[in-house]
């Protein structure tokens, strides 16, 4: 047995390894890669992707699973195990055929999309992303043999949200979009409050990133802040989480967001476990609640009254001719619009952009719609969710990079994230009564304890939903989300909750 788990943990720990030297490779063409440098890159990249895979696929490491399947393990091992089975099942159950075909489908739907937006037309894309419909829908099938899979849509969530069912999120959606309408219908034609533009030198919004990070507890000598056109985190290991941001010359608050967004992102990587190296348990338990822990900063601190009640000062004292109260800044920070962007729309309507996507994407793997049906199905969906129809693809269907890279069931972990982060921020109000004005005083400590304690040194012991009902029992994420929205958004636009 010793020898057996020894095994597993070395090669579990190579592949680790082996990921994070790609992760790094990434990370570096998004930040400080010579622009001349891509194709080389890309090399590296793919010997770097085949040698990962052959090490997945190897029979070897199926045979030692199956070995520890039939062993008496404690709970570490027993997670460590079902998550490993997990990988090593998705990546045998895929025909190698199937696998490349798929990596085509992704280049050149990547370009089609790229040409599509070029010239505000969904048609040159089309093709492509029928090609990708088509493919997904056999690798989804192919994988639906995996754990309890009741929908063909849960196949692909499973690969970013393992735990997550279209039986579970499809009502919990519904629910959260009819209760937002209700929150807009409120609103409607109501001032709210005054939009702020907050236009700031670089260097400055530079400086106020890197003393938020300390602030917020971000352990520099083990991770660092770079500049990338699109902001992203990525964690090799707890001991090196390396974050980025856009700095907006012309919008502080768009620089804001994203900074401490993907703070958020980096401090579960720096809290994960480091005594569970090499067993594939110290790592984020799901991209949905991996995206709770981004959104529970951006949004439940970063964008409350007492977050900028701390702010405002260090802002003044690096830019001393500021004039700017916490309260202009707080209403700036919350107005709430129908629009069709999602990257841009508020922490209220964002979450109808997902709806919207989710609807669309469970009826693709319903085979109800094909790609040509799309532009007027996303036209219809916008209209019932958000509101607003585009009256030009790019701010349209043709918006978002994810379906052009093959990227299906991804989407509704930005909406889970935020459902999970409204539960975690009431469980926090209750279990820290002095929350509020610790983050006024700038004391984050406190909170990232809990996150830490509840959520980081977890890892994916447990699947996501597992470890959300462990900490927040029976409550009702959606309506802890609309509770948040109502007591926020609410408050600033002068209307109450409706009693039913
Ligand atoms: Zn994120």
């Amino acid at each position: 047995m010793q020898e057996l788990w020894e095994n597993f943990t070395r090669r579990t720990g190579e592949l680790d390894a082996l990921a994070g030297a790609m992760g790094l490779l990434e990370w570096d063409q998004q930040t400080y890669m010579p622009r001349g440098s891509g194709a080389v890159r890309g090399g590296q990249s793919a010997a770097l992707g085949r040698l990962h895979h052959q090490l997945s696929v190897d029979p070897e490491l199926g045979t030692w699973l199956e070995q520890l399947q039939k062993q008496k393990l404690d709970e570490l091992k027993t997670a460590a195990v079902r998550n490993a089975w997990r990988r090593y099942q998705r990546s045998t159950l895929l025909p190698s055929r199937l696998v490349e075909e798929l990596a085509v489908a992704r280049t050149e739907g990547f370009a089609a999309w790229m040409k599509a937006r070029e010239v505000a037309d969904f048609a040159p894309y089309s093709a492509a992303l029928q090609k990708l419909i088509d493919l997904n829908r056999e690798a989804a099938e192919r994988l639906a043999v995996i754990g309890p899979v009741q929908h063909p849509y849960d196949a692909l969530l499973e690969d970013f949200d393992p735990g997550s069912t279209v039986a579970e999120l499809a009502p919990m959606f519904k629910r959260l979009s009819a209760g937002l309408q209700v929150f807009l219908s409120a609103i409607e034609g109501k001032e709210g409050p005054a939009a702020l533009d907050l236009k700031l030198d670089k260097d400055g919004q530079r400086r106020i990133s890197m003393r938020l990070l300390k602030d917020l507890g971000f352990d520099l000598s083990t991770g660092r802040l770079d500049e990338a056109e699109h902001p992203f985190t990525v964690g090799m290991d707890r001991s090196d989480v390396r974050l980025t941001t856009h700095l907006h010359e012309e919008n502080f608050l768009a620089t804001l967001g994203g900074t401490v967004h993907e703070c958020g992102h980096g401090l579960y990587e720096q809290g994960l476990r480091g005594d569970w190296a090499g067993t594939g348990v110290n790592r984020a338990a799901g991209a949905g609640i991996h995206e709770s822990q981004s959104r529970f900063w951006e949004n439940f601190v970063g964008r409350s009254l007492p977050f900028f009640k701390y702010l405002v000062p260090r802002m003044t004292g690096i830019w001393p001719s500021l004039e700017l109260t916490p309260d202009q800044i707080f209403g700036g920070a919350n107005r709430v619009s129908r629009s069709l962007i999602r990257i841009f729309a508020d922490e209220v309507t964002y979450n109808l952009h997902i709806v919207a996507r989710f609807e669309l994407e469970v009826a693709i793997f319903e085979g109800k719609l094909q790609a040509a049906d799309l532009p007027d199905a996303w036209n219809a969906a916008y209209a019932r969710n958000v509101g607003v129809v585009a009256d030009n693809p790019r701010d349209g269907i043709l918006q978002d990079v994810h379906w052009s890279s093959g990227l299906f069931g991804y989407f509704p972990s930005y909406t889970i994230g935020n459902l999970y982060a409204a539960s975690f921020g009431a469980c926090i109000a209750e279990d820290l009564p002095d929350l509020w004005s610790q983050v006024e005083a700038g004391h984050f400590a406190p909170v990232l304890g809990w996150l830490r304690e509840k959520v980081h040194t977890r890892g994916h012991i447990k699947d996501a939903p597992e470890i959300y009902r462990e900490i927040a029992g029976d409550r009702d994420p959606v309506e802890d989300l609309l509770a948040h929205i109502w007591s926020r958004q609410g408050k600033l636009y002068g209307v109450s909750r409706p009693t039913e």
